[in-house]
């Protein structure tokens, strides 16, 4: 160790009392694993938030895959928002049993994730939110806090008064500062929770922007009251409950495509016309690949693979999975469907989608199955391990091709959609394994108003 660290170190030493020890309190017990909170770790830090450690503590140990020791603890080093009920994890540390510390792992960037009532998040929070006794100031903002939550969970009738009588002027001021802010810095716009789905190159955005001061003029039929509600909730996009995707449009200023778009996806895919289509040039190599839990679906980045079709080539980004198949096709939706991210270097989006019906089992998601993260918005690289990419495909590969949007917020359109129209097989026990995690994260198919659907003959 250089000196000038250790001299740190033993200054650092000096400056937290022997006194800190942990206090770790049980949140939750399940078969296996228990979840516990450091009662002592609870702390302000700086813009309102609270600092808490937690820990999952596991019955047998796992392998930990970046240096194949195993380990049986794991702690994470949490900035709670009590207000906003969200969270961000800064730091994860790995230990091979009690105080055996195997390796940390500093987050570079710290995503906010909401928290979701009844959760082992939610009840994190509480504990990490509750002020401690006698002290007036904390104990108005816990109830702040608890008011917050209940509007943000259930958003009942009353709240929902409460809310608008309370915070109508500020929050229309907020959206329209939003909205400006929006349209000024486009990039700023991408919910934070970033699906790579929610890539928004320049030449997407220059369309949206059009399309939006296009429709500007337009009355808006959304009272702007309960908009204002929705955004002072602060609730994240979901596929149920008052995040749901009737209600994605109104979450934030820049989801409102997703209920004016007239180009959204996904759709029932029926009467299209029957041409030749050019065959899609897949060019799809071994890669090796980083699963993300991304607290909306599973996703898989990859990279060196490509599709060319019309003289454009796209890059395969990621693929992610939806349960049920988000398309229909003539109105039978398919038991799963997997998503394959392209990009072109102008930015333009195509997402080939992969039907997938209940069969044999599938090696590639196997493969991606076996590698889950332990945690939401964690991922898991496994070292010198690489998929086939090229096994994701049907031999045959006759597809459907529209426009249409991203499927989740902020929706935005010019998306190439390529769907084949032979499905791949995925096996039961593989189709329970994906349920279990997201039982249903499909958005409903959309209108298709005069779009052109063509298919190959
Ligand atoms: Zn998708």
């Amino acid at each position: 160790m250089h000196p000038d660290l250790r001299r740190l170190a033993l200054c650092l030493m000096a400056i937290l009392p022997a006194t800190a020890a942990a206090a770790w309190q049980l949140i939750s017990a399940e078969p296996g694993r228990r979840v516990e909170i450091d009662k002592a770790s609870i702390r302000k830090v700086d813009r309102g938030k609270t600092e808490a450690h937690g820990r999952i503590v596991l019955d047998k140990p796992i392998v930990d895959p970046r240096t194949s020791s195993s380990y049986r603890i794991v702690e994470a080093v949490n900035h709670y928002d009590c207000a906003s009920r969200n969270y961000s994890t800064l730091k994860r540390s790995y230990f091979k049993d009690e105080g055996e510390l195997l390796r940390e792992e500093e987050v570079k960037v710290p995503i906010e994730m909401p928290v979701r009532s009844g959760m082992l998040d939610d009840k994190l929070l509480r504990e990490a939110c509750r002020p401690k006794a006698g002290n007036d100031a904390a104990l108005a903002a816990r109830q702040t806090a608890e008011k917050v939550s209940e509007a943000a969970g259930e958003l009942r009738k009353a709240n929902e008064a409460l809310v608008r009588k309370d915070v109508k002027r500020a929050n229309l001021r907020t959206l329209a500062a939003e909205k400006s802010a929006a349209e000024a810095t486009p990039a700023s716009v991408n919910e934070p929770l970033a699906n790579a789905h929610a890539a928004s190159p320049p030449t997407l955005l220059a369309a949206r922007t059009r399309r939006a001061a296009a429709r500007s003029s337009a009355p808006s039929s959304e009272p702007d009251e309960l908009a204002a509600a929705y955004a002072h909730a602060n609730i994240h996009w979901s596929y149920e409950g008052e995040g749901r995707p009737e209600n994605w449009g109104r979450l934030r200023a820049e989801f409102a495509t997703c209920a004016s778009g007239e180009r959204q996806s996904p759709i029932d895919i029926r009467d299209g016309f029957g041409v030749d289509l050019e065959a899609i040039q897949f060019t799809y190599r071994r890669s090796e690949f980083r699963v993300i839990d991304n607290g909306h679906t599973v996703q898989v980045e990859v990279g060196g693979s490509n599709l060319s079709l019309l003289g454009k080539t796209y890059d395969l980004i990621q693929f992610h999975f939806h349960r049920p198949s988000e398309e229909r096709i003539n109105g039978q939706s398919f038991d799963m469907v997997i998503h394959l991210v392209h990009k072109a270097e102008d930015g333009q989006l195509a997402v080939v989608a992969v039907l997938l019906e209940q069969g044999a089992e599938n090696p590639i998601i196997q493969a991606v199955w076996n590698n889950l993260p332990l945690e939401k918005n964690d991922y898991v690289a496994p070292p010198g391990q690489a998929i086939d990419l090229a096994q994701l495909l049907p031999e045959e590969r006759s597809y459907y091709t529209y426009m249409g949007s991203l499927t989740t917020p902020p929706c935005t359109e010019d998306v190439l959609w390529l769907v084949l129209k032979k499905p791949q097989q995925i096996s039961l026990e593989q189709l329970k394994i994906f349920a279990r995690l997201y039982p249903h994260n499909a958005r409903p198919v959309q209108p298709r108003f005069s779009r052109m659907i063509k298919e190959s003959r």
